[in-house]
């Protein structure tokens, strides 16, 4: 019998597009915080720091404590201490990356830096590439935050973090370690974060590329929500399979209804 999940939440396209809050998050978000359900939102986007998320979020009446986010910059800060112990960084991105990367006890440098990250950042400029692409031609490793090459605003797309890091893969001809969704060490901090294994979670999100990826890579169950990136056509053509499909949160949520009275 399945047990009720814990559940890894994406943000853009299955809580808020852009401004907007999408319909039923609201209320979902509610059961799962009055029933005691531990949840998380994971969202690949680096540039805000968590108080921004919930404030964010409070506006559109939706009501999360900071300890329910988690950032791909949190993630950058838990790969850095875990697995590189780099100890000094040159760092293209938001003031709350390099205060996440901070708290963790590394040092931001402008010159021979370990390693290079690169989120997303509005300032992006010419001198970011250039001294980027010298740091790495030099040795340092090459980080970024999260893939994704645009985010959806309004009714068009606006290039993000995958865009930035592209032409800096273009200059240097090196690939750099991705953080964020679909990969694996967003994930590792997740589930640090929450202290519980991939079986016990499951990840909901609007994208197949990354949300629903990212659980199935992981041996998760992988919920698609078909209120942001993803159309019933494109799932039809997609080799990746998402292990339950539901229009909105309301339908998940009545879903997860029944699997908790079934567990009573
Ligand atoms: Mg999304």
């Amino acid at each position: 019998m399945a047990k009720p999940f814990k559940y890894l939440i994406d943000l853009d396209g299955t809580i808020y597009r852009g401004g907007v809050p999408i319909k039923h998050a609201k209320e979902f978000i509610k059961y799962l915080t009055k029933n005691n359900r531990e949840f998380l939102i994971v969202t690949n986007c680096p540039i805000s720091n968590p108080t921004g998320i919930v404030d964010k979020l409070h506006n559109m009446d939706i009501n999360v404590k900071e300890e329910n986010i988690l950032t791909s910059s949190h993630a950058v800060g838990g790969y850095l201490e875990r697995e590189l112990s780099a100890k000094k960084v040159y760092v293209i991105g938001s003031s709350a990356l390099k205060n996440i990367i901070q708290q963790r006890n590394v040092e931001l440098v402008e010159e021979n830096p370990d390693a290079v990250i690169v989120g997303y950042t509005t300032d992006f400029t010419y001198e970011h590439m250039k001294k980027a692409t010298h740091f790495i031609l030099a040795g340092a490793t090459f980080i970024c935050t999260n893939p994704d090459d645009t985010i959806p605003d309004g009714d068009t797309f606006t290039p993000h973090t995958g865009s930035i890091a592209a032409s800096i893969i273009c200059a240097t001809k090196k690939h750099p370690i991705i953080i964020g969704k679909p990969e694996k060490y967003i994930v590792a901090e997740a589930l640090d974060r929450i202290q519980s294994k991939t079986d016990e979670c499951c990840m909901i999100g609007d994208r197949l590329d990354t949300d629903v990826l990212t659980g199935l890579n992981y041996g998760m169950n992988s919920f698609l929500v078909l209120t942001g990136n993803t159309t019933k056509a494109m799932l039809e053509k997609s080799p990746i399979h998402p292990t339950k499909v539901f229009n909105n949160l309301n339908e998940l949520m009545i879903w997860d209804q029944n699997i908790v009275k079934e567990n009573l």
